[in-house]
């Protein structure tokens, strides 16, 4: 018997920083927003078939605070204003003295930073989350990847 798979995969991409340092109201930082790009697609048997839904999202390259940007204006910040202004780097930290023993132990030993390259500052995210809230991140951010060190 032959299967085949039928569903929806998606796809984030991080683009770039836009405008001016602006204040987030929920970290309270200083920095020009992200735009973050959600793709979704229709797939068969893996082959992406066409696109479902296209979201541009605005974020707090510090908190990922966000909004889904009205078409016009992703189109507008697209074509005229993206640029690569802040140099910040998104990386998990393994807190070893938290690791739990046993096998149905949750694990919340992670924690989220980020790091302004420019000025040296760290800035943590989250702490006492898990792996998937990392990768959940990763996704949502539309980053490639998000080292994780051990401390
Ligand atoms: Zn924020």
């Amino acid at each position: 018997m032959i299967y085949f798979t039928y569903g929806k995969k998606s796809f984030t991409k991080f683009l770039g920083y836009f405008g001016e340092k602006t204040e987030c109201p929920q970290c309270g930082k200083s920095y020009c927003r992200s735009l973050v790009r959600h793709n979704t697609w229709a797939h068969f048997d893996e082959i992406p078939l066409f696109p479902i839904r296209c979201q541009y999202i605005i974020m707090c390259p510090i908190c990922a605070n966000s909004k889904v940007a009205e078409k016009a204006e992703a189109k507008k910040i697209v074509s005229e204003q993206l640029h690569m202004n802040e140099d910040l780097t998104v990386y998990g930290k393994d807190i070893i003295a938290k690791h739990q023993k046993g096998i149905f132990t949750a694990d919340t030993s992670k924690e989220l930073w980020v790091r302004d390259n420019k000025t040296g500052e760290e800035i943590l995210v989250a702490e006492g989350i898990s792996s998937m809230h990392i990768k959940k991140q990763k996704k949502y951010r539309g980053l490639k990847e998000i080292k994780v060190t051990k401390e």
